[in-house]
């Protein structure tokens, strides 16, 4: 072979296989939490501590009674032991982003491997205690970098929603926006108490803080998240399914995120009742071409409520049907909604809710009962008897009536 193509070879092997398989597919590194009906979210600052901004995210942490993970630079620690003391008096918890904060790929591996016991010591020395979690800087992992947390013993962690709050465009309000909008029960979020990102989270956390509350979750430092979950294989089809098929029909349909707690999981798409007749709860007759609403689960939250077990699903179904409900009184899309109806496998979690079913026709039924299994299956749901897909139904009164 030509010296470039050892080249090309070698880059692959350093930088390329690191990237796919801890970076991008998660295996081996910690990416989320459970997602269980207490809303637990692992809430984590990188970069600091820095005495411009670290005391103001420690007093809004504070002032909310939420306490958190911080990945610190060890150099940074060395400087500011008094916010160190701080940080860990109020119960946070301290872990290790590097000693300086460089990409990974930019150093020679004995440099990025001696980065990580240089912040470990660094951080034992001001704290007086070992950290037991990783996460290098930008979140690019090298084999000289694993290999250093390996030695320690440290545990190598990703993030599942960033904040965003480093970036150019993204002000406080669009922080709030996003995290508020996208945050799962499970997930971990990265923010930044240092630099631009630290300046922009200053402003925007205590009313992110304050929103996360009302909506029901709970954020917690690392070590005290439940069900901690490194990526595993298992996990890859349905990511590339997420961001290949489901992208492209959200795509084409529109559906609307109603989004108002942690435990939502149903979506909706505006549109007319495809039939047959049903029977509303009063009697009256719901016609074909009825104003109605078609509910989409948000498959990812379902996965995790049931993995957090059936009756965690049931709560998250539960809570769902009354920002349903206040979605039917306010949002415009639905003024007109007379019927929510879906296609759905999970009748006997619908039913006690206030659901009403009808069988669907053969052909279809067996469609897409083979498509929904496949899906269910896919997104590491418990197997399912035998059940079939029926057309599950609630009228816009019963709703209101009994979650309104
Ligand atoms: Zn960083």
């Amino acid at each position: 072979m030509n010296p470039l193509a050892w080249l090309a070879l070698g880059s692959a092997a350093y930088w390329g296989v690191p990237y796919t398989v801890w970076q991008w597919w998660g295996l081996g590194v910690v990416q989320r939490g459970l997602g269980s009906a207490r809303g637990e979210l692992g809430l984590t600052f990188d970069d600091g501590p820095d005495p411009q901004t670290t005391p103001q995210i420690l007093d809004a942490l504070k002032e909310a009674g939420v306490r958190a993970t911080f990945f610190t630079l060890g150099k940074r620690v060395e400087e500011n032991p008094q916010l160190v003391a701080r940080l860990l008096s109020e119960g946070h918890e301290l872990a290790l982003h590097g000693y300086r904060h460089r990409h990974g790929w930019l150093r020679l591996p004995s440099e990025a491997y001696g980065d990580v016991l240089a912040g470990a010591k660094a951080l034992e020395k001001v704290s007086g205690r070992k950290p037991l979690f990783f996460r290098p800087p930008h979140g690019a992992y090298t084999w000289a970098q694993m290999a250093a947390a390996g030695k320690l013993g440290l545990k190598p962690v990703h993030w599942t929603l960033e904040a965003h709050d480093w970036h150019p465009r993204y002000g406080p309000p669009d922080v709030l926006k996003r995290v508020a909008e996208l945050a799962t029960p499970g997930d971990i979020i990265v923010m930044h108490d240092a630099g631009p990102g630290g300046r922009t989270s200053v402003k925007a956390l205590p009313q992110l803080l304050a929103e996360l509350d009302s909506r029901g979750f709970n954020p917690k430092p690392l070590a005290e998240l439940r069900g901690l979950r490194e990526g595993a294989w298992r996990d890859l089809p349905k990511r590339a399914w997420v961001a290949t098929v489901d992208r492209f029909f959200d795509g084409v349909y529109h559906v609307e995120e109603l989004n108002y707690s942690a435990h939502s999981v149903f979506r909706v798409a505006p549109g007319k009742f495809p039939g047959p007749a049903v029977k509303a709860a009063d009697g009256r007759t719901i016609e074909p071409g009825a104003p109605a609403a078609e509910l989409h689960l948000h498959s990812e939250r379902m996965a995790r409520a049931g993995e957090a077990g059936s009756l965690t699903a049931f709560r998250f179904f539960k809570r769902s049907m009354s920002d349903l409900a206040r979605a039917a009184q306010e949002k415009p899309y639905l003024a007109q909604a007379q019927v929510f109806w879906g296609v759905s496998l999970f009748q006997e979690v619908l039913e006690p809710v206030g659901f009403q079913m009808v069988e669907l026709p053969p052909a279809r039924r067996k469609f897409l009962g083979a498509y929904m299994h496949f899906l269910h299956k896919m997104y590491g749901g418990t197997p399912l008897k035998r059940v079939w897909p029926k057309l599950v139904y609630i009228d816009r009164g019963a709703l209101l009536e009994r979650y309104g």
